[in-house]
């Protein structure tokens, strides 16, 4: 069968669209490292790497299977992949290939650049999320006493394979969530994008994954180029994510935890109502994207007792400088601004909107 392969070459490295495990032989047939390690989950072990099909040809794989789950992305589990790569003889010219969503190639990236100085790494990212933002822009890390990704290094993989029928065994919620990357990749940086992404309404339908993935890549491409270690534009990336962390972060104490996209969503809405404030996002825009936000993800109230933490969390952003609390905005859909700051009460009008559109949309609402 005649796969076709999409590639998008970064300064040091490859994105790969198409069938991960035929580009993963031809690259360690190429590469002859001494030896070839594995870190997956228990899920991913199970759903994505028998479509990597190893067998007798390809170097004997050392596979490293940790438990899933954020919980697990932390120093002690570090130390058990460190103490499996040094058991297991790994010296310099070995691999570790990542086979997982973010939290995988967060961690398992992290163990190998520091791992004797840094040994070469591959991202095989399984989940959406991880296939459009996570695995590429060189970010690794773990979650440091209770503060997510607070240690961590920039590297780049030697590559990215990202092959879209990994998908199909990923649940509704998680492919949402993933989505809600995408989205925001059209409104920072592509109208037209935009336009395609509008006529998704459901995500079950979904003939052809590549033509979100693949426009999505080359924008994450295009900023993180631009700007490495987020001094200028690759914070337009923080669209929806100043508002979206804090909800995520307060709802993770609660009994309805959200996935960070449906926090994003959450995020985005509140943050193109700023847009519209502060930056000439149109009426008309605000009014499609929230409809289109509001169609594809759960209601979620936001109440106002909890505001004060929302913002007490905004105010702990990693992304502020000195007291004040940057946002990136949009206006035009498809241009995005950095450095805007909004007052507490501009942020609190932004999160009441969020409800009164909730309102607006209840069967009960009139
Ligand atoms: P995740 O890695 O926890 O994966 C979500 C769940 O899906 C896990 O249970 C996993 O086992 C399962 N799974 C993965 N692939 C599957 C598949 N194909 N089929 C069935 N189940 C599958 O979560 P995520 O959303 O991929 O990543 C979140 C992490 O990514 C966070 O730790 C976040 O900090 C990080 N992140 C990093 C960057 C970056 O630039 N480095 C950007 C965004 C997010």
């Amino acid at each position: 069968m005649l796969i076709f392969m999409e590639k998008i070459h970064l300064d040091d490295y490859t994105i790969h669209i198409g069938d991960a495990g035929e580009t993963l032989h031809e690259f360690l047939q190429e590469r002859r490292y001494s030896k070839v390690f594995l870190l997956a989950d228990q899920h991913t072990v199970l759903h994505c790497l028998p479509k990597l099909k190893f067998n007798e040809e390809l170097p004997k794989l050392d596979l490293i299977v940790i438990p899933a789950g954020e919980i697990h992305k932390t120093i002690s589990t570090c130390e058990l992949i460190w103490a499996h790569l040094l058991k297991n003889g790994a010296d310099r010219k070995a691999v570790l290939i990542n086979l997982g969503g973010g939290v995988i190639g967060d961690m398992g990236g992290f163990c190998a650049r520091t791992y004797k100085r840094g040994i070469d790494f591959v991202q095989i990212p399984t989940t959406l999320l991880s296939q459009v933002d996570a695995s590429i822009g060189g970010k690794l890390g773990i979650d440091f006493a209770s503060v997510k990704n607070s240690i961590g290094v920039f590297c780049n993989p030697q590559a990215v394979l990202v092959d879209p029928s990994f998908l199909q065994t990923l649940s509704p919620a998680e492919r949402r969530s993933g989505f809600a990357e995408i989205i925001k990749h059209g409104l920072i940086a592509d109208a037209h994008q935009w336009e395609h992404i509008r006529t998704q309404q459901n995500l079950e339908n979904v003939a052809d994954w590549k033509s979100f993935i693949v426009p999505s890549l080359h924008i994450k491409k295009n900023v993180v180029e631009a700007d490495p270690f987020e001094k200028g534009l690759r914070k337009a990336l923080n669209f929806g994510h100043t508002i979206g962390h804090a909800i995520e972060g307060h709802a993770l104490d609660t009994d309805r935890p959200l996935l960070h996209g449906e926090a994003v969503a959450i995020g985005m809405v509140c943050e193109a109502f700023l847009s519209a404030k502060k930056t000439g996002l149109s009426e008309r825009e605000l009014r499609i994207l929230t409809d289109f936000l509001l169609g594809m993800y759960d209601a979620y109230e936001l109440e106002e007792k909890n505001f004060a933490h929302y913002l007490e969390l905004m105010g702990n952003d990693k992304k502020n400088e000195g007291d004040q609390i940057n946002f990136a905005t949009i206006g035009p859909i498809g241009v995005a601004h950095i450095n805007q700051t909004a007052s507490r009460d501009e942020i609190i009008d932004s999160l009441r909107f969020y409800n009164d559109l909730l309102k607006s949309m209840s069967p009960t609402a009139h």
